[in-house]
């Protein structure tokens, strides 16, 4: 083919277009003609060129790159692409949660940290965030949670009242709240801030031990973050600072890397710790838990097609290969089930066929049919068959990466452990990680977000709930929210 038939635009069918420039019309200057299917194919397409917004989540950015092992981790699992020296491809999706598709990258907000890696065992994602926790433990809430931070049915507006009513009845928040009123709340950029899986994983040896691991992506840039002004300033001159910012340190060939280190507990410990290990909310603390080091990620491609790639990007923290699993943490257990629910939803049943979702493994799948399907199914479409079909692989997965569960069916919150207050991690941060600095700030944004719009029943509400992290910091919030009302 020569370049010029190259280059010559066609429709989506392949037939060279006649005008980029008229549509057919009868005359120079008379009606158009409906069977111009070009200028047809041209208004429809651009019709339904918008897909639904993720939900959360939907205002993000992401590259491709690959992630190395360094270390050697095969005493705790067996998991190929976690042995050392090997490099798998991956792809990398930085998020904002509450904002829509074109809200601004420096909201006050937790980042989402999506990681697939493309494994030869299958695909194996992270599905984490910038903050080693979250706002609930326990999946019934989670959808209230996440319409409290979004917008209200009557207007359409934002509300701070409804937030901070959600966080002082949900007194599990506090943690997570404390850490976002802070100033990791707004990173500076995506390169500049840490990735967490936040929940407990499992982790399977060749043996077959068990392990619980936490994931902790550790940023090579040093952390950064904006102040409150600064994040306001930047959310009016640049709305896609963050998306722009990792385009082109990606195009300057400034590669961004970070490095994977994991806590781990073994098995057994989990049932005695003092604090639950399952729930969201808490961290272990690193002097209970080190950090071990298992490798680093790169990111060095940037996508051509952002809508292909990045948009249609579906990460999923059900997508695990042997030697990983889940956890008891009931709200990875939904999010097992509600990540693939919501990619069928917005981008189709056959969304696993779309190339950035695409295992770079073998995939021997019986599921067939369903919109936009891109591989043939073969006969037999069936299993158990006779005729040459795949089968399944009980060593894969021996009945080792699971645990034991007794007792009636509840409806009920974990059980308490010895140090599962609500509010003593939160108290940590406050005392023994952040300085006198990082505390004023946290009281002036936390003051400042308490300042727009929230009624006085709920702030007596919240006051409390400061108290209760740190009786300081809640007097301190209190007589700052009162100056700014005043002077408002
Ligand atoms: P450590 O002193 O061992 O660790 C404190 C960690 O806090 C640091 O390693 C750093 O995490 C992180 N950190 C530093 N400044 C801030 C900030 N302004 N906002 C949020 N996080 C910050 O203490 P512990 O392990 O005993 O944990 C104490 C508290 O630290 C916890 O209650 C939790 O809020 C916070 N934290 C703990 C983490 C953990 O997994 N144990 C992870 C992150 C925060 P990093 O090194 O990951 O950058």
């Amino acid at each position: 083919m020569t370049d010029e038939i190259n280059k010559t635009h066609t429709t989506a069918g392949g037939e060279p277009y006649p005008s980029d420039e008229h549509s057919l019309t009868v005359g120079n200057d008379g009606p158009i003609v409906m069977h111009d299917h070009f200028l047809m194919e041209q208004m429809a397409a651009f019709n339904r060129e918008m897909i639904p917004d993720r939900q959360p989540h939907a205002k993000g950015g992401g590259a491709f790159g690959q992630f190395e092992v360094t270390e050697d981790v095969s005493k705790y699992t067996k998991a190929s692409f976690l042995q050392k020296g090997a490099t798998t491809p991956m792809v990398a999706r930085f998020s904002t949660v509450a904002g829509e598709s074109g809200s601004p990258d420096t909201w006050r907000d937790p980042r989402g940290f999506a990681l697939k890696f493309y494994t030869e065992e299958g695909n194996f994602d992270m599905v984490g965030n910038n903050t080693p926790v979250f706002f609930v433990r326990d999946p019934m809430k989670f959808q209230h949670f996440i319409h409290s931070q979004k917008r209200r049915a009557d207007n359409g507006l934002r509300d701070h009242d409804m937030q901070w009513d959600f966080w002082t009845q949900s007194p599990e928040s506090a943690h997570q709240v404390t850490w976002l009123m802070g100033d990791r709340g707004v990173p500076a950029t995506w390169r500049h801030m840490n990735g967490y899986s936040s929940h407990t994983y499992m982790w399977v040896n060749a043996e077959g031990e068990r392990f619980w691991v936490k994931y902790h992506f550790k940023t090579d840039q040093g952390i950064k973050c904006l102040t409150q002004e600064q994040a306001d300033q930047m959310a009016g001159n640049d709305a896609d600072y963050h998306r722009r910012d990792l385009f082109e340190a990606i195009e300057r060939g400034e590669y961004p890397t970070w490095t994977l280190q994991v806590q781990i507990m073994p098995y057994e410990d989990a049932k005695t710790y003092r604090i639950n290990p399952f729930d969201l909310t808490k961290v272990w603390p690193h002097e209970d838990y080190p950090l071990h080091t298992v490798g680093r990620m790169k990111l060095d491609r940037n996508p051509t097609d952002f809508h292909t790639e990045i948009e249609q990007a579906a990460f999923e923290p059900n997508n695990m290969v042997p030697g990983t699993g889940v956890s008891p943490d009931k709200m990875l257990l939904a999010r097992t089930i509600s990540y693939a629910d919501a990619h069928r939803a917005r981008l189709g049943v056959n969304y696993k066929q779309i190339p950035v979702n695409e295992p770079r493994s073998p995939v021997n799948s019986y599921t067939k049919g369903g919109a936009m399907r891109m591989r043939n199914a073969t006969d037999p479409v069936y299993a158990p068959n006779t005729k040459g079909g795949a089968h399944a692989n009980p060593n894969a997965y021996p009945a080792n990466n699971v645990w034991e569960a007794d007792g009636a069916m509840v409806r009920a919150a974990y059980t308490l452990r010895k140090d599962d207050g609500d509010f003593n991690q939160a108290n940590d941060l406050v005392n023994k990680v952040m300085n006198d600095e990082e505390r004023e700030r946290l009281v002036h944004n936390a003051a400042g977000h308490l300042s727009d719009g929230v009624g006085e029943d709920v702030l007596q509400r919240a006051f409390e709930y400061w108290r209760n992290v740190d009786a300081n910091i809640g007097e301190r919030i209190e007589k700052a929210v009162r100056e700014n009302l005043k002077s408002a």
